[in-house]
């Protein structure tokens, strides 16, 4: 089995402030993880690969620093990592994110695409199903449970949804997003940490991808991130505790009192 993990340096979410004046993240001095749900990713391609053999590349898209990011994937057991960095790829939004990934995958051999549902930062979910789009292959998003039929080359998957989960089967390749329940990923030893450094992460510029200059970063973006902004706190609810009826009345009350309901009431009078 040939499976390829895309994993997303993120920040610690809890710390992420946001400048008032400029409206963009502020990212100095906040740490960096690998994104939570591309963990599990990994991890399930690491067992998929203890299980069946094979070998597990893990890439990303991002800046320098996202080597670390590699690294830890590498030392949860991963076999080879991908950098695909370069000044051209700044201010990608998710179509050309998934576009510069499917131009890099484009050229390996895979059965298995893994992604995480969804990045904590960005929080589009878009990436995994748009990568598929562009590789060709089918999406299944929401997994939470993998089976391989390697002989069959077929893949049954349980899919999370609101009412409960689908079991869906597909032929291989594929593309499966991961969700919270798949696993619980490793945390690598110290030994891991170390043979990890003697593992390979293979650096990609614009210019290896090859491909029309304006279909990456900025230029091939669709989108344009006009405004970003902390909602304002909301006010702490009412809780009226009171008999029944006092309450209704103090609810009624309440409810006469509200801006919205004054103008309904001048309309209808
Ligand atoms: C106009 C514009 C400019 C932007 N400029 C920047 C910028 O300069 N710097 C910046 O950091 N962000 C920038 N962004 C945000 C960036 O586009 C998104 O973070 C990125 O496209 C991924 O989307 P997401 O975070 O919503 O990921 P999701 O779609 O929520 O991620 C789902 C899964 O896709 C995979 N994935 C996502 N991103 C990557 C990646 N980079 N490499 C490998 N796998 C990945 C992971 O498996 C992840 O779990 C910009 C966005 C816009 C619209």
């Amino acid at each position: 089995m040939k499976i390829i993990v895309c994993i997303k340096q993120v920040p610690e979410i809890a710390e992420v402030k946001i400048d008032p004046k400029t409206n963009t993240l502020i990212r100095e001095g906040v740490p960096s993880i690998v994104n939570p749900f591309d963990e599990i990713a990994v991890e399930e391609a690491v067992r998929i690969k203890e299980k069946h053999g094979g070998e597990v590349t893990v890439i990303t898209m991002g800046p320098p620093q996202a080597r670390k990011a590699l690294m830890r994937c590498l030392a949860m057991g991963a076999d080879k990592g991908i950098l695909l960095t370069d000044r051209a790829f700044a201010g990608s939004d998710t179509w050309a994110t998934s576009f510069t990934l499917a131009q890099a995958i484009k050229k390996m051999e895979y059965d298995l695409i893994l992604c995480g549902t969804r990045a904590i930062d960005g929080d589009t979910a878009q990436v995994g199903p748009e990568l598929a789009e562009n590789l060709g292959i089918t999406p299944i998003t929401y997994v939470n449970r993998v089976e391989i039929d390697e002989e069959r080359k077929k893949v049954t998957v349980h899919r999370e949804t609101e009412e409960g989960y689908e079991v869906i089967e597909s032929r291989l390749p594929v593309l499966l997003t991961a969700i919270k329940g798949l696993n619980e990923p490793r945390i690598p030893a110290l030994r891991e940490i170390m043979l990890a450094k003697k593992k390979e992460i293979k650096e990609i510029t614009r210019v290896d991808m090859g491909g029309d200059p304006q279909s990456y970063g900025l230029s091939g973006s669709f989108t344009e991130v006009v405004k970003i902004f902390t909602p304002k706190q909301r006010e702490g609810g009412i809780i009226i505790q009171d008999e029944p009826v006092a309450s209704a009345k103090k609810l009624t009350q309440l409810l006469l009192e509200e801006p919205i309901i004054k103008k309904l009431k001048g309309k209808v009078n």
